[in-house]
């Protein structure tokens, strides 16, 4: 398996793309736009690697992209401990394309296809794809998500003891922008 982000992304986009192929899908937006979902996120690393790529972009979009996150934190989190799931457009979607799409973190990446997850001891976890119900009446492909998830576990395992780092996050992709950059100094490549 990978042993670094970059080359894990690189088997995920493949793998995705491989399958979506062969379902003949192709992602062209839709009313349930995945950027739309709350979606937590858990590793430092991509974190770091989302922030690397925010520190990419011009300094006007930054200050947008910052005002938008703003907005999204101050909706769905409106008072601590409470989270309304409201279907706010992600901070990072301009004009219906990911303005960070190669810095996007994995479950962006493996979002839309019908998928498993398996744990042992447990039936597999079945996820149907997409909500505009493109697939209800093809024959799943089989893509299972649990190696990436494991090798994303060893890979953020390696960061955080590299970083020192010894608390977990869950956090949405507009809480790691601001959090990151209110707290940290630009961040260099993480998965150089
Ligand atoms: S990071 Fe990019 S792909 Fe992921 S939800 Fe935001 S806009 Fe969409």
């Amino acid at each position: 398996m990978p042993e670094t982000l970059s080359n894990l992304y690189q088997l995920m986009d493949d793998t995705w793309n491989r399958i979506a192929e062969a379902y003949q899908f192709k992602c062209n937006g839709c009313k349930d736009n995945c950027c739309q979902s709350l979606f937590f996120h858990h590793t430092h690393i991509e974190k770091a690697y989302l922030r690397y790529g925010f520190e990419q972009l011009k300094p006007d979009t930054q200050k947008d992209i910052l005002n938008k996150t703003k907005y999204y934190c101050r909706e769905t989190f409106p008072v601590s401990g409470e989270i309304k799931s409201l279907k706010i457009m992600c901070p990072l979607n301009e004009k219906g394309r990911c303005i960070l799409y190669p810095y996007r973190p994995m479950i962006c990446r493996l979002h839309g296809l019908p998928h498993e997850i398996r744990k042992p001891g447990f039936n597999p976890l079945m996820g149907k794809g997409c909500e505009t119900g493109l697939f209800d009446e093809k024959p799943y492909i089989e893509f299972d998500r649990t190696p990436f998830y494991q090798n994303m576990a060893q890979i953020e395992a390696e960061y955080r003891k590299k970083m020192k780092i010894n608390h977990k996050i869950k956090e949405t992709v507009a809480q790691m922008l601001l959090r990151s950059t209110e707290n940290f100094p630009a961040a260099e490549n993480p998965i150089l």
